[in-house]
């Protein structure tokens, strides 16, 4: 841990000063408030250690890094068959694209654009009986954080202005894809984007992915070896919309972005890391998130690769 939080501090130290070029997502009105300057950083390793830097413990919207969340519910309610209503390709186009969608007859191409996540939540409303809830304590117990919550401004502002995604779910609905009724789908699908956490919770409710074996503090494991194997194979692969050759090729760790300028990236069995500032790029990534984690893991040689 020691060498990593000098890196940490130097890195930090270094991106905080270069000029950003990005924008603060504006399209949810309730994300625009957020103050462009928040920079922080939070690692935690699989021995529990955790060190963070700037603004690691404030909360924020953690938007699309939640979609790990509900692919990892679904997945373990659903095992193989999930594969069947969801693809696990990279889109290569934006992540609120309705393009592809008509080309694959309904079938996102993975969970972790709009179009996959909003199947995911539409599968976890045929096996949940309060969504909202239900899921809410899912990520509560996985972190063992029961101060975890959604922020339901976000979410209000999200379900008047997100049109798109109205879209999406009801395109998807004309394929045979989306069971539930639309408008409970989009609800809860709102609401998991609005979970905010900060860096350093963050950081450790993705331990589940990190650790081998991990368990909860009831002793029951997240998911199986091989089922962590598959979504963390899916980041690298589409974890940063048309961004995700880029970001593996930079960085070189499975991740997920979120239009709340967060970033997760896990190095299994090593770390955990979360990243957060709110200014994107133009593909919708935190820019100084992707230059953050770069730089990290080139000076500690930490990547997968
Ligand atoms: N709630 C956002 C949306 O659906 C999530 C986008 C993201 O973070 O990628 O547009």
């Amino acid at each position: 841990m020691r060498s990593y939080k000098e890196v940490i501090e130097c890195v930090y130290t270094d991106v905080k000063n270069i000029t950003d070029t990005g924008k603060v997502a504006d399209y949810i009105p309730e994300l625009a408030h957020v103050d462009a300057n928040n920079f922080g950083v939070n690692i935690t390793t699989i021995d529990k250690e955790s060190f963070g830097v700037g603004d690691f413990e404030k909360k924020f919207s953690i938007q699309s890094v939640s979609k790990i969340l509900t692919l990892t519910l679904a997945y373990k309610f659903e095992g193989v068959k999930l594969w069947d209503r969801v693809d696990v390709e990279p889109s290569g186009n934006p992540f609120n694209s309705l393009l592809q969608l008509e080309a694959d007859s309904g079938k996102p191409r993975n969970p972790f654009i709009n179009a996959g996540a909003i199947v995911i939540c539409d599968v976890l409303l045929s096996h949940l009986k309060n969504p909202k809830e239900d899921f809410l304590d899912f990520c509560r117990e996985i972190s063992n954080n029961p101060t975890l919550n959604y922020n339901e401004k976000v979410a209000e502002s999200e379900k008047i202005s997100g049109f798109r995604n109205v879209a999406l779910c009801n395109f998807i609905k004309s394929f045979g894809n989306i069971k539930n009724d639309v408008e409970e789908v989009l609800d809860f699908y709102f609401y998991t984007c609005s979970l905010e956490m900060t860096c350093k919770e963050l950081s450790e409710i993705f331990l589940y992915l990190t650790i081998d074996n991990f368990t909860t503090q009831k002793g029951e494991r997240v998911i199986t070896e091989s089922q962590t194997k598959r979504i963390n194979a899916i980041m690298l692969t589409c974890g940063f919309y048309d961004e995700s050759g880029e970001f593996a090729f930079r960085v070189g760790l499975p991740g997920k972005s979120g239009v709340g300028g967060g970033i997760i990236a896990i190095h299994p069995d090593q770390y955990c890391m979360a990243v957060w500032s709110p200014k994107l790029n133009k593909k919708g990534n935190s820019y100084k998130g992707m230059l953050f984690l770069e730089k990290f893991t080139t000076k500690t040689a930490s990547s997968i690769f």
